[in-house]
């Protein structure tokens, strides 16, 4: 993880990189922020930094041997504790550690409901052991193998319940050269006893800016949509993330049948759709449209022998190869040309119910007959 990768704490990121300059690394630090703050990502850029051979000013290298083990986390010298569902007392985090990997890698901003559904664990309690406090104590005494220093990130310390007592003696002196990093989001929920042995370092949430310019570079999300979703988040990027997925999925359940309903001329589900559509509300409205020429433009990729650029996921896939073997470019495009024209009237308030029908039955016309629709260079085929 690299800091330039995080969003926003600029602050935090500057703090964390000048005491590492200043020689001031403390050995046991807790990253404290609300969920979907980024302490986690910070806490790993920071571990990289600190091992990384060839640091530059403001951010770790990237390439040097540290670094590219860093990016697969597959360093020799870097652990990590996190709770767990087996609930056997022998049990420890180690199974679940390709998992945990494949999480972090994906979404740095992970909170515990994904890590709970990613190890499909539904209403099991999640949980720090005995036996994963004697594990953490036996890493911790290994030697480095090829870092200055070997580290520990601890996700969640809150889980520690009074067996976290058997690690009070490493946090307080641990062996040279050692680094432990708690990742945590409630304060009054970890051991007095571990609290009053770290450096507090405190996170704060997103600002509101900071999603937003987030979800318009990344995402491409236009900006009312990013404010929106911003504003819903409270500063927490998993929970706009959420919303996103929602949002998207939601648009694709919608967008996905209203082709299928006009293909297969089904006026009565069209009418129906109709109906619903125009109650969206306008920003929900182009969203949907906006939606529909982004994936029909998948298609034209699939229909113009691109398809090793579609990046879609699983039902957006599906139905972007299956759609595609009934249409043809001129189709595709005919249907992004409506789908434009529509986005550019509802913006400029015209009748949302009128403007569906309408559109929907431009769609009728494209994909049924094989005759020129009006204003488009249909081709007969
Ligand atoms: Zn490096």
């Amino acid at each position: 993880m690299l800091f330039r990768e995080i969003i926003g704490q600029r602050a935090i990121k500057e703090q964390l990189i000048q005491s590492v300059f200043e020689n001031r690394v403390s050995h046991a630090q807790l990253f404290l922020g609300p969920e979907g703050s980024g302490n986690f990502a910070l806490a790993l850029a920071y571990a990289q930094f600190i091992s990384c051979t060839d640091r530059q000013t403001t951010d770790s290298c990237g390439v040097c041997a540290s670094c590219r083990k860093y990016n697969k986390l597959i360093h020799p010298d870097l652990h990590f504790s996190y709770p767990f569902f087996r609930g056997g007392e022998k049990e420890d985090s180690m199974p679940d550690l390709e998992e945990w990997r494949d999480l972090v890698i994906s979404n740095p901003y992970f909170d515990m409901e994904e890590w709970r559904s990613r190890l499909d664990a539904q209403n099991k309690q999640p949980n720090i052991n005995k036996a994963e406090c004697l594990n953490i104590l036996h890493r911790l005494s290994l030697k480095a193998f090829e870092s200055e220093y070997k580290t520990m990130i601890i996700w969640l310390p809150e889980y520690l319940k009074n067996e976290g007592n058997r690690l009070l003696k490493t946090l307080e002196e641990p062996a040279e050269k050692t680094l432990i990093l708690l990742v945590a989001n409630h304060q009054d929920q970890i051991l007095n006893t571990i609290l009053s042995r770290t450096q507090l370092i405190k996170i704060p949430a997103l600002t509101n800016q900071d999603i937003i310019d987030y979800l318009m570079n990344t995402k491409d999300l236009p900006e009312t949509q990013a404010s929106r979703i911003a504003y819903l988040s409270e500063g927490n990027l998993q929970t706009a993330l959420n919303f996103l997925k929602e949002e998207q999925s939601d648009n694709f359940h919608h967008f996905s049948s209203w082709m299928r309903m006009t293909f297969a001329d089904k006026g009565a589900q069209i009418v129906t759709f109709v109906d619903e559509a125009s109650k969206l509300g306008r920003e929900n409205q182009k969203n949907l449209l906006r939606y529909g020429i982004h994936l029909i433009r998948e298609c034209i990729m699939v229909l113009s022998g691109m398809e090793s650029l579609v990046h879609l996921q699983s039902a957006e896939l599906d139905f972007v190869k299956n759609f595609s073997r009934y249409m043809d470019l001129a189709k595709a495009e005919a249907i992004v040309n409506e789908l434009e024209k529509a986005h550019y009237h509802i913006e400029r308030n015209a009748n949302p119910k009128i403007l569906f029908l309408d559109v929907s039955l431009q769609f009728v016309k494209i994909l049924k007959f094989n005759t020129l629709p009006a204003g488009t260079q249909y081709i007969l085929n």
